[in-house]
Parts: structure tokens; C-alpha cells; sequence
């Protein structure tokens, strides 16, 4: 028996893991958490709306920590995981971006298995396989470039949070959908898959693959590149990593290969900003990153407000980057004060309600 501590439950990552711990007799839900949404029609053991994850987690005792809480608020549960070697599936990006070594330094004493749940990173993982850096060329992550690619910057002026949303391949929560709209997404992931692999910003691409059908590849010193196909259905991933190293088997039919068009391209990072920003950011270090993800909640929050024009993202962004000092968190303290800092700084040049 595994037991599961679900955060997010009510997400749609939160609703996917669900359906994924019922189908599994092996598993079974120890913990369920949501920030504010009930959790009345969620079967766990111990439930928990708002409050403290981690004393959640101290009382749970789990197997296994799915992750799936949406933006910042994530960072201490994905910390407690790590320090004490728990197994933590991870599908919330962000608290690996902003927490960065100290993440890393923590997943070295906790010593324990983290898999991603992003399906690019779990496309990643299943290729690498544990081989050391060394082997590895470079690893090339895959998007969709969301609901507005091919637009240019003139046609983004206008566009409103129902465009964003309309993503066209995944059916995801609203901030990671906007996330998709503005490639602050694939920035996030690009960090991500850095501290994730170990492996230097300049080696990891980032390449748009409109039907969502390769979830990224892995091009190895030998001239090999491995890549991971699959319907675009965050069950596999969620089951990837619940039952890993099983593989137990989804809903998912098999691929069928002569239904399916692949085509690659370049993203446009001079109108998808925020892609080169979380590069920059990433290559800088330190809490650039804590920064950068902490001034794009408040932004993204802002735009679906109505109170930030889509382009006012990147620029909010940018603007909070300039004015960080991106001094290397000491301890999850500073990176709660760097968050702390962003947010209010962001939030006295948004325009008034
Ligand atoms: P969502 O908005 O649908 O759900 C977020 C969940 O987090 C909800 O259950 C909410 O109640 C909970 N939550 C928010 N604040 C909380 C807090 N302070 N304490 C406890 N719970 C809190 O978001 P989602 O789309 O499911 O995404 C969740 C995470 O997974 C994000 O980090 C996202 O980037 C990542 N992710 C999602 C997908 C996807 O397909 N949805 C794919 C890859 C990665
Ligand atoms: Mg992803």
C-alpha cells in the first residue's frame, strides 16, 4: 500500500490524481488539501482547506507528496518532502523554481525520489533514466506555444483573459493557462529542468510542437535523441509517477501514429517575452528566479482581474527582475521575504482597481 498526500485536490491536477489513487488499489489518499475549495466529496483519511501543509503532512506520515498546489504557496510542503527523503511527485513548479539550491541541497540530505509531474519533465526523466549528465548533449522541452502563437505583439494589445484560457490542447487551471499564453509556462519549466537534470541553461532548448504529441526530448553525446510520445493527458504523467517504477496502466488508448501531425518550430521570444526573461532570470540565479515567479503570480492574477493588459505581464515582470537584488536565499526565510518583497513592489505599480 502507498500512501498518498494529495495537495491541490481540488485542481485540476488535484482531480486527475484522484481518479488515478481509485483506480489503483494500491494506493490510497492518506491526506487531501485545498486552499480554500471544499473538500466534501474528497475520500482521505485527514482533510485539510487552508492552514499549514506541512503540519498536514507531519500528521499524515505519507509514502508519497503529489504536489499539485497551484503558485508559491506550494514551497514549504515541497521542502518538508525533500528534507526527509518522502517521495514527492511534483507537479508544482513553482516552488522547485523559486526554492532552487535550497531545494536541491534539501533533496540531497532528504535523499529521497523526486519525479516530476509536468509531463515534459516526466517525458525528460522517463528518457535520461537516471544517466548522468555527462551523456547528455542537451535536452530540447517541447510546447504547444499555447492560444496565441504565431500572433505578433500588435495583435496582443487587445487580448483578454477568455482568449488566454482557451488553450488548445490542454485543459488546465487558469494561472498555469495564462502561464501557457505568455510562455512564462516554458520559462518556468526551463528552470524547472535545470535544477530538476542539472543540466546548464545553454543546453536546454526550447522548441514548440503545436499538437502536443512529443512531451520533450533528450539528445545524448552519441548523436542519439530520445523522445516521449503520448496523447496530450496529464493522467499519464500523474500515474507515471504515483506507481513509479510500475507503470501501471491508464485509460489512455494506444497512440495511433497515422492520425498524428508533428511539426516543429522556433517560439518567438521577442514576442513572448517572458520566456527570455525566465532564461535571463534562471541564468543569473540566486533569487532571480524567486523573483521572477513571484512578480508573474501577481501579474497573471492581475491580467485575469482585468487590471493589467496582457503585454503588462512581461512588463510587470521585467520591471520587478530590474528591481530585485537577486541575492542567494540563505535559508526558505529569504525566499519567503524575496516572494514577499516581489509582490508588494509589483502590486504598488499595478494600475489601480
Ligand atoms: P488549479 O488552479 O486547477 O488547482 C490548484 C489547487 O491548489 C486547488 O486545489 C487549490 O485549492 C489548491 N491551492 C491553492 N492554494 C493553496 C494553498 N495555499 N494551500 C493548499 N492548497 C492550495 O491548478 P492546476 O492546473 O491543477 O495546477 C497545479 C500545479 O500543477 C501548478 O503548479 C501547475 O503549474 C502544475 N501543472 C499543472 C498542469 C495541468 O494540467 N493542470 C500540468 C503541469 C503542471
Ligand atoms: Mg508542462
Amino acid at each position: 500500500m502507498k500512501r498518498v498526500a494529495l495537495l491541490g485536490a481540488t485542481g485540476s491536477i488535484g482531480r486527475q490524481a484522484i481518479e488515478i489513487v481509485e483506480a489503483h488499489p494500491e494506493l490510497e489518499l492518506c491526506a487531501a488539501a485545498s486552499g480554500s475549495t471544499s473538500l466534501d466529496d474528497v475520500d482521505a483519511a485527514l482533510k485539510q482547506v487552508g492552514g499549514d501543509l506541512t503540519e498536514l503532512l507531519e500528521r499524515a506520515q505519507p509514502d508519497v507528496v503529489l504536489n499539485a498546489v497551484v503558485g508559491f504557496a506550494g514551497i514549504h510542503a515541497t521542502l518538508w518532502a525533500l528534507e526527509r527523503g518522502v517521495d514527492l511527485a511534483l507537479a508544482n513548479k513553482e516552488s522547485l523554481v523559486a526554492a532552487g539550491e535550497l531545494a536541491l541541497a534539501a533533496r540531497a540530505r532528504g535523499a529521497g525520489r523526486l519525479l516530476p509531474v509536468d509531463s515534459e519533465h516526466s517525458a525528460l526523466h522517463q528518457c535520461l533514466e537516471g544517466r548522468s549528465a555527462e551523456q547528455v548533449d542537451s535536452l530540447v522541452l517541447t510546447g504547444s506555444g499555447g492560444p496565441f502563437r504565431g500572433r505578433t505583439r500588435d495583435e496582443l494589445v487587445d487580448a483578454v483573459p477568455d482568449e488566454a484560457l482557451a488553450h488548445p490542447t490542454w485543459r488546465m487551471g487558469p494561472k498555469i493557462t495564462v502561464d501557457s499564453a505568455t510562455l512564462a509556462n516554458k520559462g518556468l519549466e526551463l528552470i524547472e529542468a535545470h535544477f530538476l537534470f542539472d543540466i546548464p541553461y545553454d543546453r536546454i532548448e526550447v522548441v514548440l510542437q503545436p499538437t502536443s504529441i512529443v512531451h520533450s526530448l533528450v539528445r545524448f553525446r552519441d548523436g542519439a535523441t530520445l523522445a516521449h510520445l503520448g496523447y496530450p493527458d496529464m493522467r499519464v504523467p500523474i500515474s507515471y509517477a504515483l506507481t513509479y517504477p510500475e507503470r501501471a496502466a491508464t485509460p489512455l488508448p494506444p497512440l495511433d501514429l497515422t492520425s498524428l501531425t508533428l511539426s516543429f518550430e522556433s517560439p518567438d521570444v521577442e514576442t513572448f517575452h517572458m520566456l527570455a526573461l525566465a532564461r535571463a532570470a534562471g541564468e543569473r540565479g540566486g533569487t532571480y528566479p524567486c523573483a521572477y515567479n513571484a512578480a508573474n503570480e501577481v501579474a497573471v492574477a492581475a491580467f485575469l482581474a482585468g487590471r493589467l493588459p496582457f503585454l503588462g505581464i512581461a512588463e510587470v515582470v521585467t520591471d520587478a527582475l530590474e528591481r530585485a537584488d537577486g541575492a542567494p536565499a540563505r535559508d526558505v526565510a529569504d525566499l519567503v521575504e524575496c516572494d514577499r518583497r516581489t509582490r508588494a513592489n509589483v502590486g504598488e505599480r499595478l494600475p489601480v482597481a
